[in-house]
């Protein structure tokens, strides 16, 4: 059943903020670099979204336009990417019924990531954690393997649940026979950006971001806002480049020349903070416009984003339906077929 040319990507976004560099360098920069070799799906995950959202259904809503908007602006090109909408492929739902049979509490208890993301959430649930949430690598397991992906462009902070997908996987295809494909984790160059405050991991929810959408004035007041190294008083002491931010997001938006210009100077007390961080604000500012030009053409437009979602999430639901034939098959579940 299953075919070895086969290659497809399947990732995608939770609508709980807008996008930021983090995501773009962790995930959606691969996006648009496989998308000319791999047929490419993106989803944006509104019920993943709300097993930690469930009580904000409102902001879940909200933010599906402006994910598929920060894909589109990135490059991402409707003719080439589907990009479509969880919630309804229903097949997703199903699947995550027949994989959680496949999968232990203590297992999913045991995940890194999970882990981490409970102890962060502690407001929304207590002592005691929803199963909703406890749950989410097995839908999204189901959200990969209901599409057929094969591989998956995330940050690092997806690891873990990519390996628990490639579990169930096994663990499937052990006992009902060769039926879903194993998907594969891609990870860029940046695997985790860190945040404007030094914060190991730049996140929508942390203040700590410089969103896509960012206009240039938000850019430089970030950027002017950004920490560095805190012993450095006066311009001509001497700075600590490694524990500079700045200098940080030089190397992900300053050419060669300048990155080295910025740490030996900066080394040498040569070099002020201000003038640092207002030529980094210079370079995202123009690294960034023709993401925000793009962006710009679609929040004027969004019934054209509406019509590409819809589109999108049509495509995907024949394919989510053609597995759960051959799920159904492999499980015995085909009572009426014969
Ligand atoms: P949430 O807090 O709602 O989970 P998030 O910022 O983690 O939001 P997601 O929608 O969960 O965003 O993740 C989308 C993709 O972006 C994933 O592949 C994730 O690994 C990647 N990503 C998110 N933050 C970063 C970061 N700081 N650096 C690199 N990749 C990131
Ligand atoms: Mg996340």
């Amino acid at each position: 059943m299953i075919n070895q040319e086969h290659k497809r990507i399947v990732t995608g976004d939770r609508p709980t903020g807008k996008l930021h560099i983090g995501h773009y360098f962790g995930s959606l920069q691969n996006r648009v670099k496989l998308q000319d070799e791999y047929e490419t799906f993106i989803l944006v995950a509104d019920v993943q979204a709300l097993t930690d959202n469930f009580n904000n259904p409102e902001k879940v809503k909200q933010n599906v336009r402006e994910i598929v908007m920060d894909n589109l602006a990135v490059g991402l090109d409707p003719n080439k990417s589907t990009i479509y909408l969880q919630s309804m492929v229903h097949e997703v739902a199903e699947l995550t019924v027949f994989y959680s049979n496949l999968v232990t509490i203590a297992r999913l208890q045991r995940n890194p990531t999970v882990k981490t993301e409970i102890a962060q959430k502690k407001e929304v649930f207590g002592e005691s954690v929803t199963y909703g949430f406890l749950g989410y690598p097995v839908s999204q397991a189901a959200d990969i393997t209901a599409l057929d992906g094969t591989l998956v462009p995330v940050g690092e902070d997806q690891l873990p649940l990519i390996e628990q997908c490639r579990e169930i996987v096994r663990k499937f295809n052990s006992i009902y026979g060769e039926t879903l494909y194993e998907p594969q984790a891609y990870l860029g160059e940046n695997k985790r950006i860190k945040g404007l405050d030094g914060n190991e991991k730049m996140g929508k929810s942390l203040g700590n971001a410089i969103y896509l959408a960012d206009s240039e004035e938000e850019i430089t007041q970030k950027v002017m806002n950004a920490i560095t190294d805190p012993a450095r008083i006066k311009k001509d002491d001497p700075g600590n480049p490694n524990i500079c931010m700045v200098s940080y997001y030089h190397n992900l938006f300053s050419n060669k020349e300048e990155q080295e210009a910025v740490c030996s100077e900066c080394r040498a007390g040569k070099r002020g903070c201000v003038a640092c961080k207002r030529q980094l604000a210079k370079n995202m500012i123009e690294a960034l416009r023709p993401i925000r030009q793009r962006r710009k053409y679609y929040e004027e437009r969004p019934e054209e984003v509406k019509e590409i979602l819809m589109e999108g999430t049509k495509k995907a639901q024949k394919i989510a339906a053609g597995t759960m034939e051959r799920v159904k098959e492999a499980m015995k579940l085909d009572y009426f077929k014969n």
